[in-house]
């Protein structure tokens, strides 16, 4: 599996970053400064998000700067992408818990960043799985967040056998302890879709896991 790309961190290429609500997860409905960092190693097709432009190098002090400038009063940043361990984030990460933010990891899981200083210290990874999970990250995993269309429900254990129709997504690995979540896909169809959500209901209540809604398309913010 790919390894992160090898940089001193001080200039990492970043499509966007605005202040919104943070939709979906452990910190669903809290206001919230994004960091879209640019650039995936996976190419899944289905993708919806644009993570091909932003190419360029925005050093991380003005990155900082940028996330503390957002007119919104929050101590959460969410560095997503793309995938965020494409690029050396750990110089950006050391800097916003030094200016007292915790920070969201949304990572895809196949790549890592080694050493993983902070422990679960300020930082919680959420991964939402579209392949493997790499055992050197598993360890700082404390979400998986998985997309449900209840056509395609593995009958084990209540979670998608697929993801984006086509990708077999790692499902949690025998030692892991944190929080499962899922969200029901929205494919278009209001009928599918209200299938989609009953599946997650039956799935949380048989398994213990939890449902997330995409709390910002509700609320029409990016
Ligand atoms: S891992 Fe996520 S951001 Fe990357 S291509 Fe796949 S769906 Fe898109």
């Amino acid at each position: 599996m790919e390894l992160p790309v090898r940089t001193d961190g001080k200039l990492l290429d970043v499509h966007s970053v605005f202040g919104t609500i943070q939709g979906e997860g452990p910190f669903a409905g809290m206001p919230a400064v994004f960091c879209r960092l640019a650039g995936c190693n996976l190419q899944c097709s289905g993708c919806d998000t644009d993570y091909t432009t932003g190419r360029g190098g925005m050093s991380v002090e003005d990155i900082v700067r940028t996330v503390c400038n957002q007119p919104i009063k929050t101590d959460l940043v969410v560095l997503t992408g793309g995938e965020p361990f494409r690029q050396n984030v750990a110089p950006l990460v050391d800097l916003l818990l030094g200016k007292d933010y915790r920070v969201q990891l949304e990572t895809n899981g196949t790549l890592y960043l080694d050493p993983f200083p902070w422990g679960n210290l300020g930082v919680t990874v959420v991964c939402s799985p579209k392949a493997n999970v790499n055992v050197r990250v598993r360890p700082w995993v404390k979400h998986l967040k998985y997309v449900l269309d209840a056509r395609e429900v593995h009958p084990n254990n209540g979670l998608p056998t697929k993801v984006l129709g086509t990708y077999i997504p790692q499902h949690p690995w025998p030692d892991f302890r944190g929080t499962v979540w899922v969200s029901p896909a929205d494919v278009g169809d209001p009928e599918q879709n209200k299938r989609n959500a009953e599946a997650c209901v039956r799935s949380a209540m048989r398994y213990g896991y939890r449902v997330s809604v995409q709390t910002h398309k509700l609320l029409g913010v990016p």
